[in-house]
C-alpha cells in the first residue's frame, strides 16, 4: 500500500511554527486579526468558520465574524465591507462566496487591500501568484496541497505534475506555483482528450475536479504520488475525495503515496488561512 500523506502531521508542524511567529507579534503589542465577511447563514459557511475559529484560536490569531442579512443590498454591502477594510486593527479578510443573487464581489475584489487579501480575491494577489512574487498571497487550498509536498519533501524539480481541474482558485494557480518549483505541469479538464494518460505519465497527480472517485487505479502509475483535493459527498452521503482512495493506494504501492479525504489537504487549508493572517499583520508592521 503506498504511504498515507496525513494533512494532520502538516497541521502540527505549521501549528509550531505560526505560534512562534504570533506570540512574537504579541510581544510588540500585535494581535494578528482576522475578519470573515458572511452574508447569511449558509451551513457551508458556518462548518468553514467553525473549523478557522478552532485553527486560529489554536495559535493566538483572533477571529472576528461580520455577519451581515442575507437581503442587504449592495451599496450597504460595500460599506459594511469598505469599513472593514479600513480598519487598522484587522489583518486579514474573507468574503465567503457565493453571494446572494442582489450582491456583486466585483467591486469588492477590486477595492480589498491586497496585504489583507488573505485568500487571493483581488486582482493584485492573483498577478502576484500568476507572476511567481513571493509577496502576494496565494488561495489558501493551492498553497495547501504546495504545503503538503513540501513537509513531504517532495522535490518537484523535474517532475511531470499532472493538475486534474483548471479553475482559479485551485487548479490555474496550483499549476502555476508547480512551475515556480520547477516542475513540468500538464493541465486537464473536462475537454481533455485522454485524462488517464496524461494521469499515468505523471509523477505527481493533483486532483481538484470535484468528482467523487474519478481517478481510478487504471489512470496512476506505481511510486506516484496523488494530491486528492476534491471535497464530495459520494453515494453512501460520506465525505469522499476525487481520488478511489483504496485501489489507487494499492496500485502506487509502497514507492507512492496519497493523501486521504478526509485527512488530507482540507483541513490544511484553514492553517494556511491562518499563517496568511500572521504573514498581513507583519507585512503591516514590517516585520
Ligand atoms: P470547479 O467546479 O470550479 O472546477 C472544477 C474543474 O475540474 C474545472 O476546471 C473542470 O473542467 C474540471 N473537471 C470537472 N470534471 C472533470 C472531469 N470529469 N475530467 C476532467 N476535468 C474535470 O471546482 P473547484 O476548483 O472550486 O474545486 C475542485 C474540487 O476541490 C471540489 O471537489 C471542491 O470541493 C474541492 N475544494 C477543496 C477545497 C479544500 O479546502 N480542500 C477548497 C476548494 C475546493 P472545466 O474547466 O472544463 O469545466
Amino acid at each position: 500500500m503506498a504511504k498515507v500523506l496525513s494533512g494532520k502531521e502538516v497541521i502540527a508542524s505549521m501549528k509550531e511554527k505560526m505560534t512562534a511567529r504570533t506570540e512574537a507579534l504579541k510581544a510588540r503589542g500585535v494581535t494578528p486579526s482576522m475578519c470573515i465577511i458572511r452574508v447569511g447563514a449558509r451551513p457551508d459557511d458556518l462548518a468553514y468558520e467553525r473549523g478557522a475559529r478552532k485553527r486560529m484560536e489554536s495559535v493566538g490569531v483572533k477571529l472576528d465574524v461580520l455577519e451581515l442579512p442575507e437581503d442587504i443590498e449592495q451599496s450597504l454591502f460595500q460599506r459594511e465591507f469598505q469599513r472593514v477594510n479600513e480598519d487598522p486593527a484587522v489583518h486579514g479578510i474573507m468574503l465567503f462566496r457565493p453571494l446572494p443573487s442582489q450582491l456583486s464581489d466585483e467591486p469588492i475584489a477590486r477595492a480589498i487591500d491586497p496585504v489583507k487579501d488573505v485568500d487571493c480575491m483581488g486582482p493584485v494577489n492573483i498577478a502576484k501568484v500568476f507572476s511567481g512574487d513571493p509577496t502576494g498571497h496565494a488561495p489558501c487550498t493551492a498553497q495547501a496541497v504546495m504545503e503538503m509536498l513540501d513537509h513531504y519533501d517532495v522535490d518537484l524539480t523535474g517532475k511531470n505534475v499532472t493538475v486534474v481541474g483548471r479553475s482559479m482558485v485551485v487548479g490555474k494557480p496550483l499549476s502555476m506555483m508547480l512551475q515556480k518549483k520547477n516542475a513540468t505541469v500538464t493541465m486537464c479538464h473536462t475537454r481533455t482528450l485522454d485524462l488517464a494518460a496524461e494521469c499515468r505519465r505523471a509523477d505527481i497527480i493533483c486532483a481538484a475536479a470535484g468528482h467523487a472517485g474519478m481517478i481510478t487505479a487504471d489512470m496512476v502509475s506505481t511510486g506516484a504520488i496523488v494530491i486528492d483535493v476534491g471535497i464530495n459527498v459520494n453515494e453512501e452521503g460520506k465525505l469522499c475525495g476525487d481520488v478511489a482512495y483504496d485501489e489507487v493506494a494499492a496500485k502506487l504501492g509502497e514507492a507512492g503515496a496519497v493523501s486521504p479525504v478526509p485527512g488530507g489537504v482540507g483541513g490544511v487549508t484553514s492553517s494556511v488561512l491562518t499563517e496568511h493572517v500572521i504573514r498581513a499583520a507583519e507585512m503591516m508592521y514590517g516585520i
